[in-house]
Parts: structure tokens; sequence; C-alpha cells
């Protein structure tokens, strides 16, 4: 690769400091990540001015893609569940939640939980703006270490078959299911899926991103982080579920299909995520409130 100076333009992706770039065939209608560690910028240039004039739906599919990395990679499946590499030099990029990615993650759930709603209500708000850059470093250093899961592996299908939303303030006149919109409309469904793995987790993610936990059970740790997602979505103008983007439960088929292939991220979830498993999940996803 030729020295590359990655210059972030939106606080969303993380790819200024992650080895993961977005592949998208438009003829084949397959979009998919590729990764490799060649594919990480030798520098970044982070400036949040170059913030300061994206539409509020910019920055809040962004935001949301943050949140997503962040909350992925914190409830991954852990490192210490995988198999041990032989050498250290063969452990995969994306390794699980780990003592490391969870600095990043939480503090990055921290800061979105204080400024994601500022940062999409109000452009002139430069401390919100350069508080979700921020995050969005930190959660793409998290990310790109732990890896993301089964809302990432639902948002390919979900942007991928989408046929009758663009969503407003970008450009164009395409379909467009906004990459952050289309992992975080499964989030709320998945959350409630994964929680049981470790419900401490999930409760600590719902704290750090506002939620009352007083007196939470951990049966409830899915339930809360779901609302609480839930929330942050109406607060932001995201819309209701998969339904909100143009989805029937008659596309949960098709929605299945386009998420199998994806096992790297699928793997990396801490529950076996099967066909069935990934049927309710959509079905789940359709509607929120
Ligand atoms: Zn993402």
């Amino acid at each position: 690769m030729r020295p590359h100076i990655a210059c972030p333009t939106t606080s969303g992706t993380g790819a200024e400091v992650t080895g993961i770039a977005i592949f998208d065939y438009l003829e084949l209608h397959a979009k998919t990540g590729i990764a490799s560690r060649r594919l990480r910028p030798d520098l970044a240039v982070v400036d949040p001015d170059c913030t300061l004039t994206l539409p509020r739906t910019v920055v809040a599919c962004s935001g949301f893609d943050v949140l997503s990395h962040a909350l992925e990679s914190y409830t991954a499946l852990p490192y210490v569940r995988r198999p041990q590499p032989a050498s250290p030099a063969q452990r995969p990029m994306s390794q699980g939640a780990n003592p490391f990615s969870d600095l990043a993650c939480l503090e990055a759930l921290r800061i979105i939980g204080e400024f994601l709603v500022r940062a999409v209500d109000d452009a002139s708000d430069g401390e919100a703006r350069e508080r979700m850059m921020y995050a969005a470093t930190l959660a793409g250093i998290g990310f790109g270490n732990a890896g993301v899961q089964i809302p990432h592996a639902m948002a390919y299908a979900v942007a991928g078959l989408a046929r009758a939303y663009h969503a407003p303030g970008y450009p164009g006149v395409e379909p467009l299911v906004p990459h952050g919109m289309a992992v975080i409309l499964n989030t709320p469904s998945a959350v409630r899926f994964t929680a049981e793995t470790d419900p401490a987790r999930h409760l600590r993610a719902a704290a750090l991103l506002g939620a009352d936990v007083s007196g939470a059970a951990p049966t409830d740790a899915g339930e809360v982080l779901g609302a609480r997602l839930q929330a942050l979505m109406r607060a932001t103008d995201m819309p209701n579920g998969l339904h909100g983007v143009g989805f029937a439960p008659s596309d949960v088929p098709a929605l299945r299909e386009g998420t199998l292939p994806q096992q790297r991220l699928l793997g990396n979830a801490p529950r076996t995520t099967g066909a069935a498993a990934l049927d309710g999940l959509f079905a789940r996803a359709m509607h929120y409130w």
C-alpha cells in the first residue's frame, strides 16, 4: 500500500484507525466489509470542524454507527471464549471483547450518552461535535480490535435490499438507508437477544447511554438497554424499525439470506446466530414503538 493519510469527514466510521473498508459492488447488489491490517492508515488527521456543515440526519446516522461500534464490540464474544491462536502473531484482527477494546468502547459509550442528541440538534454546538468526533475515533480503535457483530451483519442486508426509502439530508435520489441507520434499526432487537450472555455488560452500556438502571435485575438487561436505544432513536428522528424504511414481515427471508454470508461478524456474536435466530431478530426489528 502507498502511504495512507486518512481525514474523516463524518464522526462515524472510525476508518481512520481501522483496517476495515467497505466494498460496494452496485451491479451485484453486494456490499460487504473487507478487512486487512494493510488497510490501516499511516496517519489520521481528525478535525471536528469537518462536521460543522453536516445535515442533522448525517450526524445522527454516523453517531449511531459510533454507538454501534462501541456497543457491539463491548458485548462481542469475549477473547477468552475463542480458540487460542498458536502464537500472538496469529491473532485475528477481530479478537472479540478484550480489556483494551473495553477501555475505548466504554469511554465512547459514555461520550455518546452525553453528547449524541446535542450534536444532532445543534450544528453550532462545537463541544458536542468535537466530543462525537473523539468518540468515533475511540470506538474505531475499539472495534478495529474487537470486531462488531449482529447489528452490523444484519445492516448489510438492510442497506442492500432497501428499495423504498431515501434518507433526508443525503444527496441523490436512489434508495438509501445510510449505514448507521441500517445498523441501529437492528440494535434494540439484537441486544434483547444477546443480553442473557452477559447482563452486567448490557446494563453498564445502558447506564452509560443514560438509562436509569437502579433496581434493574439481570433478566431486565435486554429490555432496559433496548428501551434506552429506542429513546435515543426517537430523540433523533430515526425511523421506527425496519418497517419505517419500507420493509415488511414478508421480507424476513430475503433479509436473513442477505445476512448469513456475514460469518466474520456473526461468528463474533456472543450467541450462536443461525437462520432461525436471524428470522426472529428481523421480525422483532420491524416496529419498536
Ligand atoms: Zn459501522
